[in-house]
């Protein structure tokens, strides 16, 4: 097979999973207990979170530690939302490119908590414009919410700047960096975010276990309560052998991170190149340079995506048509349409996401194979 889907997860590298392994059968603990065996589980949370803090250039207070990208994106929207509205404050502006754990936790503010919200709108290579970001700041806006890159196209958008003008009003910002971690720096003074959501399965961690950088001063209130773990922030029973593999899978991934880019870089330009020579009526979508280094993403014309990526499953090839959790259902996608594509061309959407596992040799596969599959797939 090959893999083409390093958007939608990526394979555990063996390296985390020999760091995690002590923590469920030796180490077990639990690292609210007193004796021995607790403190050790202790320690290797607190080893963890130092690692993360060191990686993301912050605090090891300012980590928590959480169960998914999703849930910290939903931590760090109703965490500051509902401590801002408090004060009186209740407007909040996104993009409507964002992940739907972003745009679904704010709609739930709106329908639940009498929020207002804000969209930016995109240009048509889904970037975000830093300028309308600064014009929909008001005296009660409680949150700035814009991902770092986007999952379905790629675009990489101009966080550092929105964080600028966000700092300016005094308006927290947070990000979603789930699809930038594998490939770029999450230094949070440089990006000047105030809080910042990770999920190690993006690179080459565990599903299940993901992160939230929450810079000292932000306010930020709890969802889940119970235990006074990560400071109050987010109670349960710390999830040991997770967080251990979440650190050791971020160290692994950002430290080739460099040489890894300038490797994807290449395959993919290669890869896009060949599909735009060899496929007639197919149309690159999201910005040309300001994209993820490995991240490919198509409009087909006369296609239906979900019969091409059954065709191209059946060539042993697994690629995708926007984010994971929406390719089940056949509904144009959001982004796509938010960017002015029609729900026709949107329905045509393929992405290619290469990662760790692909080589020059797969690129070539693909480039003889695609231009057949495509061509069988519109006749039919
Ligand atoms: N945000 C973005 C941009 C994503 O691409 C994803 C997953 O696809 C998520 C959030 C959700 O992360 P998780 O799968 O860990 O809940």
């Amino acid at each position: 097979m090959i893999y083409l889907d390093h958007s939608a997860t990526t394979p555990v590298d063996p390296r985390v999973v020999d760091a995690m392994t002590p923590y469920w059968t030796e180490m077990y603990g639990n690292p609210s207990s007193v004796y021995g065996l607790g403190r050790r589980s202790a320690a290797a949370l607190e080893d963890a979170r130092r690692t993360v803090a060191r990686i993301l250039n912050a605090q090891p207070t300012e980590i928590v530690f959480t169960s998914c990208g999703t849930e910290s994106d939903n931590l760090a929207i109703r965490g500051t939302a509902l401590a801002a509205a408090a004060k009186g404050r209740r407007h909040l502006i996104t993009t409507p490119i964002e992940h739907h754990a972003v745009l679904h936790t704010v709609a739930d503010l709106v329908e639940r908590f009498d929020f207002e919200v804000t969209h930016i709108p995109v240009d048509r290579s889904g970037l975000v414009d830093p300028a309308l970001v600064q014009a929909a700041i008001r005296p009660d806006t409680a949150l700035i919410s814009v991902m770092m890159a986007n999952n379905e196209v790629g675009t990489i958008e101009p966080v550092a700047e929105i964080g600028a003008i966000a700092r300016q009003f005094g308006v927290p910002f947070h990000t979603d960096a789930v699809q930038a971690a594998a490939s770029m720096s999450l230094d949070v003074e440089a990006l000047q975010v105030d809080l910042l959501a990770l999920s190690a399965h993006k690179f080459h961690g565990p599903k299940g276990v993901g992160l939230l950088y929450v810079r000292k001063g932000t306010r930020l209130g709890p969802v889940q309560t119970g235990g006074s773990q990560e400071r109050g922030r987010r109670a349960g029973t710390e999830n040991v052998p997770y967080i251990v593999g979440v650190a050791r899978a971020l160290e692994l991934s950002q430290a080739d991170r460099q040489a890894e880019h300038a490797r994807l870089l290449a395959l993919r330009e290669r890869l896009l190149a060949g599909i735009l020579e060899r496929i007639p009526g197919v149309e690159l979508t999201g910005h040309r340079e300001r994209r993820l280094p490995g991240h490919l993403s198509f409009i087909v014309r006369g296609v239906e995506a979900q019969s091409l990526l059954i065709a191209l499953d059946l060539a042993g090839i697994a690629a995708s048509s926007g984010s994971a959790c929406a390719s089940g259902a056949p509904t144009p996608s959001g982004v796509l349409r938010a960017m002015g594509y029609t729900p026709d061309e949107a329905l045509g959407a393929l992405r290619l996401t290469l990662g760790r596992s692909n080589s020059e040799a797969d690129v070539d596969t693909v480039l003889e194979q695609l231009p057949e599959i495509v061509k069988r797939v519109r006749g039919a």
